[in-house]
């Protein structure tokens, strides 16, 4: 069931804190449109278009985008989602895209997943991946059948260079700084709610029932008128 009037939210959370299978679980439970500015950047990216042409020497540099550029992918969908509830996942990512998303649509409520550290570079140590078809296993978690073999064509599997524990300590460090104005931006506006954990296990019954709580408040209210 939606809810029953629309619903604006945030996600955020650091690379590898398990952001994408908690969005995918709130898509499914919730019915929420799901809006990723990575993922739509990356699709005007393929087809050329003049946003895609301005954004594409960024991400491959593995800049951020300008906010003009962002702000017009996110704000454009956003209108085209129109009377539906949705999720922002990958942004905001800057005080400013945190500001004018607020100045244009008023949010209902910010995730912020809070995993520590030294968990997140544990798991990404065990992070095994099938190059060619992108299948990704994890030690202890999703293990493949055959030690080191995708289970699907018994090729090697390989670990990413940048998944080496420096180079995830660095990662979680520039994201912990570029994000730190926008959480403390949203902790202001009291709109923040973190959802401590180690794994999804831990933190998806959190998410589920807060999430459940605003549905009741807001059918409440639409029965109040
Ligand atoms: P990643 O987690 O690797 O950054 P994303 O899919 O979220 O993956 O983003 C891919 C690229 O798209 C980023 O490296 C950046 O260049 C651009 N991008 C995505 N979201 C934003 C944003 N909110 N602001 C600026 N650039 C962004």
């Amino acid at each position: 069931m939606l809810f029953s009037k629309v619903f604006r939210m945030v996600i955020l959370g650091a690379p590898a804190s398990g952001k994408g299978t908690i969005s995918k679980r709130i898509v499914d439970r919730f019915g929420f449109v799901h809006i990723s500015p990575g993922d739509m950047l990356r699709l005007h990216v393929l087809h050329g278009s003049d946003l895609g042409k301005k954004a594409k020497k960024y991400m491959d540099e593995g800049k951020l985008v300008p906010d003009e550029i962002v702000m017009k992918c996110v704000l454009g969908r956003i209108t085209e989602v129109g009377n539906k509830s949705w999720m922002l996942d990958g942004f905001p990512r800057t005080l400013v895209q945190a500001e004018r998303l607020s100045a244009s649509e008023p949010l209902h409520a910010v995730i912020n997943l809070d995993v520590p550290h030294d968990v997140i570079i544990e798991r990404v140590k065990g992070r095994w991946i099938h190059l060619s078809s992108g299948r990704v296993y994890n030690v202890g978690f999703n293990d493949p059948k055959v030690p080191g073999k995708d289970d699907v064509t018994g090729e090697d599997l390989v670990q990413r260079a940048d998944d080496k524990p420096d180079v995830v300590a660095e990662r979680l460090n520039v994201y912990e700084k570029m994000l730190r104005p926008v959480l403390n931006y949203y902790q202001k506006q009291e709109l923040i709610t973190n959802f401590k954990g180690s794994t999804t296990a831990e933190i998806w019954p959190q998410v589920e029932k807060f999430l459940l709580a605003k549905r009741m408040k807001a059918v409440a209210e639409s029965i109040q008128g």
